[in-house]
């Protein structure tokens, strides 16, 4: 008896044992699999090139993109006067604002972006691209301000490239969210479409603080309100399904996670999102294998429809430098991107050419 308890104890403990093993040395598998990164695309062709001559040099080179496009910036109110109260050539300051903050944003690959705040009250932002390399600009148009007439007229006359619409003004002034889907809203998104121009939409608010992203807590909106980010989210899945010819851009990912965003691209081939204020790695952090094997997948699978945006603000009331840590923050954006080890192809996608198919980019960019 006593020989047949140590045999069933001596066979489940071996069996436990040989359990834990094999399923290790599965997970270490996977793992393995998951961080395998995608190199640049040169490296295999010089195995053979020049009869292999430079077999190994460069070999562990990653994929990289050659350029990016900045889908989400933003320019502050300048000042239309100068010390002595004469008025500024506004044009004119645009421009040399664009360009001087262009040069330091081109150490960083950065060739170009949307600037969102365009506006009857500052078409000289819309003047000022027409004539700066990679500049574009759209016309931000506020929950009350649906025109689809006047932003015809920006396209056709003033180059704008896209809408930018914003839902929190709204929320904060207690105004119902279903204002969004009134009649001369739809006609601009319908408009739109008919011009073959995007509409970026900061849609739904963020529940909670996120200090990693410079947010402050917007819960306190909520406390106010009626309704809650599943009331707006359904409303804007009926403009999705309404106007399939129109691109929406969600801006910031919806805030929300990955699960649920790909659960809206499946549904609607007009969503799109831009990679601003979540999807960024502050510098010195990194991806945990783990992190890039559940990301990973995602954003390879929606390559075509994910756009490098950062919500940057190009603070032009100074001509100094852009500071250091802003630089440091404008790359958090693209250290996300790089570290989920995607293919060259997909980072291409995302980092600029996506922008440059939706945007029908054509003038050249700083990099030309
Ligand atoms: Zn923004």
């Amino acid at each position: 008896m006593k020989s047949f308890a140590i045999t069933l104890f001596t066979s489940i403990a071996v069996f436990i044992a040989g359990f834990i093993i094999v399923n290790q040395i599965y997970v270490k598998k996977k793992y393995e699999i998951s961080i395998v990164p995608n190199l640049d695309t040169t490296v295999a062709e010089r195995d053979t090139m020049d009869k292999g001559f430079s077999k190994g040099w460069c070999y562990c080179h990653r994929s990289h993109p050659e350029r990016w496009f900045d889908i989400h910036t933003h320019i502050l109110k300048l000042k239309q006067v100068d010390q002595k109260g004469v008025p500024l050539d506004m044009v004119k300051c645009a421009e040399q604002a664009f360009t001087s903050w262009q040069n330091q944003f081109k150490e960083f690959d950065i060739v170009g972006s949307v600037v969102l705040d365009g506006s009857p009250e500052r078409m000289y932002l819309f003047d000022a691209a027409e004539k700066t390399k990679g500049m574009m600009v759209f016309a931000w148009v506020g929950y009350d301000k649906p025109d689809a007439q006047l932003l015809e007229k920006l396209v056709k006359e003033h180059g704008c490239k896209g809408v930018k619409m914003i839902s929190r003004p709204a929320f904060n002034a207690g105004v119902d969210y279903r204002v969004y889907d009134s009649e001369k809203w739809h006609e601009l998104y319908a408009k739109a479409g008919e011009l073959g121009i995007p509409v970026l939409w900061h849609v739904v608010q963020r529940t909670g603080a996120a200090p990693y992203a410079y947010g402050e807590d917007t819960r306190s909106t909520w406390t106010k309100l009626n309704y809650t980010n599943w009331d707006v989210l359904k409303m804007f899945e009926g403009i999705l399904e309404k106007h399939p010819n129109t691109i929406f851009i969600g801006a910031h990912q919806m805030f929300m996670g990955a699960k649920e965003l790909d659960r809206l691209m499946k549904k609607y081939p007009n969503f799109f999102v831009d990679t601003s204020a979540g999807w960024r790695l502050k510098w010195g952090d990194h991806l945990t294998n783990k992190e890039i094997l559940e990301l990973r997948p995602f954003f390879e699978e929606h390559a075509d429809r994910i756009l490098f945006g950062t919500d940057f603000v190009y603070n032009i009331r100074e001509k100094e430098n852009v500071p250091f840590w802003s630089l440091l923050s404008m790359y958090s954006f693209q250290n996300f991107l790089i570290q989920l080890n995607l293919t060259q192809r997909s980072l291409d996608k995302i980092a600029w050419q996506n922008a440059y198919a939706l945007l029908k980019i054509e003038k050249p960019d700083i990099l030309d």
